[in-house]
């Protein structure tokens, strides 16, 4: 049920964004569903991509007026080598196959999420009524990274005759450019130059090498012909092609296996390391991929998926939003999760804190092998933070850059940039929830004090101690539509929780590894001293607090400016960011999206439950959510405090963004942090999971209209799942050894074999 996402559509308009909704990835690389054929009508507009995490090039940023430590360059992804293209040309007069003339009789594409391919099958009559019934099937392999085959099959229908194919391996690329949307890049398209072109017996190659970065890409391809093919292969400058041609008299098929290379992973013989992995690939047929798929898969979908009985739709949404995930979650130190995965090229495959708030925790709760690697990359980027710090004048301590692919700050526009210093307390949160899910304490003694220390150090450095009570000055908080203020309460809390778990770390690690322990602090030079400051800046961190309205102000100028005039802002002037000066959106109470909302949610035991719910009303109206990025939130905080029928309607607005583009920008890209999102809305929000020192505890609700919905969490080692229906709820465990976890306010014991239910405590409505 709802494993495919399946679409006949071939308007011009919406071909560009299933361009992001069938692109296929592996963490690795990742490939935008472009027809292989192309579009032969100019008037068509495509982005044809293929991105490989993390490979980027160098580019100046230009300023006008170019302040100390603005950063002078930044990185962006780089679209490379297409593999992409197969072209058809039928009969003895050569008609081209494309979707564009002719007709297509019947059509559809599918994405299969539990099989891990796309398909495209088409009956096709050619302008001078030929009839040809194609099926194209793509694969970007989960068990061998480097690998994106298309296997292509044909059948004639009416007809019998020549048929040419010609496939390509371009190395002439570029990237997609609008100077109209800041969240697109406006320059520097072209950022690849061929540096061979060639044949090593039946492999074709292309090697490009960025300008700037000089990081180098390979693309080597074989095909295999199944039937009576003539084949010739040749090699131009820039491109690769091959030409065959056969009688199409019945059934035919060609698969096209293209293996990439980079030098950031393999070394700097690309060409001679694609075709050895080539050569590794030899005896693997398309069916077998296909097998290797599924089973990888079915390992993923056992710990991840999340079933909603009767509604289709949001079971479709849920998925997509999960196997997208998963397509984009880099799996070594050089890479990470991009603001748009390995879909599009919107945010130039920046990562941001999107992956430490957003999609960190499911793969935590799911997979948590990929969540640690997200961590390790931050590790990595360690001593490029430091250096950040630095050059903002800190003495001490690790400042992560706002955007960044290889660990540098990227952002040209610092009040919504470079000072979101919370996102080093965002990766420390990462950090803290990892220590709280595994309890491993040699990854702590490893990568998370270091962290954690680093972190902390920054929030010493920053703040200070004004009449007794510790500050942060000009800083924005996750809002950008209010930026550069003192005390943001986000900041605030959150920098508060990294400095008291840095303390907690220092006193932990005493006493599991004595020696392992001195050695780090040793290295690190951090005195007892030092951790006993962390703990006290945390005790007198300031949370502002307004008495009055009986919340916590977002900062403390907020409150005393006026409230932007919604009522008469039309509707085509959202999202406002495109239509107003920052300034103007500065000076106004405007939210682009969740902020202390979300710190609630992050850090809910700081308030009481009532500060929370006149918080989350107060700021409900005056949020735009012109960011993806709010939504969720509020959907999980609306949970909390009980609005459930917002709750949903928050969570609707998040399950099917990109399925749906009701963003208007899915073509650059698919919203990752809002697909995370859409998890914890479900996990976190309707069955109110949370994860403490206490441990895990659930306290789950049923949107009204569900029957039943279940899920599974990785936790400890043990493997749990959860079913909430409108009678009760019930746990069992799969995996691992007993454990005790909280369900509403009791303590529950979970044994194998003996799945517990319990009564659905679902308060009253609202
Ligand atoms: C949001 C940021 C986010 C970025 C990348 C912006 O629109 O305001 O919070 O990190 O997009 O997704």
């Amino acid at each position: 049920m709802s494993w495919s996402i399946s679409n006949q559509g071939l308007s011009s308009e919406t071909l560009l964004n299933l361009e992001s909704i069938f692109a296929l990835g592996n963490g690795y690389l990742g490939v935008r569903g472009n027809f292989e054929e192309g579009y032969a009508d100019a008037e068509i507009s495509s982005i044809r991509g293929t991105y490989l995490n993390a490979f980027h090039d160098v580019i100046d940023i230009p300023y006008g007026e170019k302040l100390y430590a603005f950063p002078g360059t930044q990185q962006k992804l780089v679209n490379v080598i297409d593999s992409q293209s197969v072209n058809l040309y039928i009969g003895e007069d050569e008609e081209p196959f494309t979707l564009t003339e002719g007709s297509a009789l019947s059509y559809e594409r599918s994405l299969h999420m539990d099989k891990g391919f796309s398909e495209r099958k088409i009956h096709w009559r050619s302008p001078s009524g030929k009839e040809l019934k194609l099926h194209i099937r793509r694969v970007v392999s989960f068990t061998n990274k480097e690998l994106f085959a298309v296997e292509v099959k044909l059948e004639p229908v009416n007809f019998v005759g020549k048929i040419k194919v010609v496939s390509r391996l371009n190395g002439d690329v570029s990237n997609y450019t609008n100077p109209n949307d800041p969240r697109v890049a406006a320059g520097h398209s072209k950022r690849l130059t061929v540096d061979g072109c060639g044949l090593q017996g039946e492999y074709l190659y292309v090697e490009d090498e960025t300008m700037a970065s000089a990081l180098r890409v390979a693309c080597v391809t074989r095909h295999d012909w199944d039937g009576n093919w003539k084949v010739e292969t040749r090699a131009g400058a820039a491109e690769g092609w091959v030409t065959a041609e056969a009688e199409l008299t019945g059934p035919l098929c060609l698969t096209k296996w293209n293996v990439y290379t980079d030098t950031l992973r393999h070394g700097d013989s690309l060409v001679a390391r694609g075709i050895s992995l080539q050569n590794s690939l030899r005896e693997l047929t398309f069916e077998e991929l296909l097998k290797q798929q599924r089973r990888y898969l079915d390992a993923f979908w056992k710990t991840s998926d999340i079933l909603i009985e009767n509604d289709q739709r949001l079971q479709e949404g849920i998925r997509f939003n999960l196997y997208q995930l998963l397509q984009s979650a880099g799996r070594d130190e050089h890479s990470n999760i991009s603001a748009k995965g390995l879909s599009g090229e919107g945010y130039e495959g920046h990562y941001f804190w999107d992956t430490e708030i957003y999609m960190f925790p499911v793969f935590l709760m799911t997979s948590p092998e990929l969540a640690k690697q997200l961590l390790l990359y931050r590790y990595s980027k360690l001593e490029q933070a430091r250096e950040r710090a630095r050059e903002m004048g800190h003495a001490k301590g690790a400042l992560y850059p706002w955007r960044t692919i290889s660990g540098t700050e990227c952002s040209s526009f610092f009040p919504s940039g470079t000072a979101q210093y919370h996102i080093s307390a965002d990766v420390a949160y990462s950090y803290i929830q990892y220590l709280l899910a595994e309890e491993d304490d040699e990854f702590l003694l490893r990568y998370g004090a270091e962290v954690l220390f680093e972190t902390a150090r920054l929030w010493a450095e920053i703040g200070h101690y004004y009449e007794g009570r510790f500050h942060i000055d000009d800083v924005t908080g996750p809002d950008e539509y209010t930026c550069v203020v003192n005390n943001n309460y986000y900041t605030n809390v959150m920098a508060k929780h990294n400095l008291k778990w840095a303390y907690r770390s220092f006193e932990r690690l005493k006493s599991y590894d004595e020696k392992g322990f001195q050695e780090l602090c040793a290295r690190l030079q951090v005195t007892e001293a030092e951790a006993q400051g962390w703990l006290q800046a945390a005790e007198a961190m300031l949370l502002p607090y307004d008495e009055k309205l009986g919340i916590n102000p977002q900062d403390d100028s907020f409150l005393r400016k006026a409230v932007w005039d919604f009522a008469n802002t039309p509707q085509d002037k959202h999202p406002l960011l495109l239509h107003y000066h920052p300034l103007t959106l500065y000076r106004y109470q405007v939210c682009k999206q969740a902020d202390t909302v979300l710190a609630h949610f992050l850090l809910e035991d700081e308030q009481s439950e009532e500060t929370i719910r006149r918080s989350y009303d107060y700021y409900e109206a005056i949020t735009t959510h012109d960011s993806s990025l709010s939504s969720c939130i509020f959907s999980i905080m609306a949970s909390k405090v009980g609005y459930h029928d917002k709750a949903y309607d928050y969570f609707i607005e998040t399950a099917r963004l990109d399925l749906d583009n009701t963003h208007g920008n899915t073509k650059d890209g698919l919203h990752m942090a809002n697909m995370g999102g859409t998890w914890m809305a479900i996990v976190y929000g309707f069955a109110g999971t949370r994860l403490k020192e206490t441990g895990l505890s659930l306290s789950p609700q049923i949107p009204a209209g569900w029957a039943t919905y279940s899920f599974r969490l990785t936790f400890r080692g043990r493997l749990l799942s959860v079913t909430i229906t409108t009678a009760g709820v019930e746990l069992e465990l799969l995996e691992g050894d007993a454990l005790t976890l909280t369900l509403y306010n009791d303590s529950v014991d979970l044994l194998s074999g003996t799945p517990i239910t319990h009564p659905l405590q679902q308060p009253n409505r609202k």
